[in-house]
């Protein structure tokens, strides 16, 4: 029996615990299956490392992202927005995917992050067991208060497994969050205009 093996960075080559292994039998015996079956019989260590890396987000500090900034914009002081950044998380409630599609944007105070970063910073969330309302609060709170821009933006649009899978069923049915901070909350004006931006 193993306890606890020390994370790896990649979850590919990842040692998987015998209980985790276990669980994950448990889980297709519960579901109706045979794990002994050999179409089956790697899946456990499969699905454990998939896990790994659905849940990487764990390892991540999403702040870490937001440290190098540049001042030097060339007097640069309108809105920066990365659009249309797709994602994949999962649901706290019944561990089923979230998939979807966010929209960042902030109106930078003398500082600049690198534009992929913004991205970095969603899925560093994103990779954890979320709920989409904290997953859009917990991006657009980091940007506030690492980068201390003028204004975030945050709007996240994503479809639910736990919907589409099970229970009621229901299909292409997007669920559409947002995050406004500074300006952005404060002004009628720029809050209008970050939404046009986004395509709202
Ligand atoms: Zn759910």
């Amino acid at each position: 029996m193993s306890g606890t093996t020390e994370p790896d960075d990649e979850a590919g080559k990842l040692p998987v615990p015998q209980d985790v292994a276990d669980a994950i039998r448990t889980l297709i015996r519960w579901a109706g299956d045979d794990p002994a079956r050999e179409g089956l019989l790697d899946t456990p260590k499969r699905v454990a490392r998939a896990w790994a890396e659905y849940c990487q987000g764990y390892r991540d500090d999403p702040a870490h992202h937001l440290t190098r900034t540049f001042e030097e914009v060339g007097g640069y002081d309108e809105i920066v927005l990365l659009k249309d950044i797709p994602f994949q998380s999962h649901c706290e409630h019944h561990m089923a995917p979230i998939v979807g599609k966010a929209a960042i944007a902030y109106l930078p105070y003398q500082r600049v992050v690198g534009i992929s970063k913004l991205a970095r910073v969603l899925h560093g969330f994103a990779q954890r067991l979320q709920v989409q309302e904290r997953l859009t609060a917990e991006v657009a709170d980091c940007i506030w208060n690492h980068l201390h821009p003028q204004g975030v933006a945050v709007v996240i649009e994503a479809q639910h497994g736990c919907m589409t899978g099970r229970g009621v069923r229901v299909h292409g049915v997007g669920m559409t969050t947002s995050r406004m901070m500074g300006v952005f909350r404060e002004d009628e004006r720029s809050r209008r205009e970050v939404l046009s931006l986004m395509g709202y």
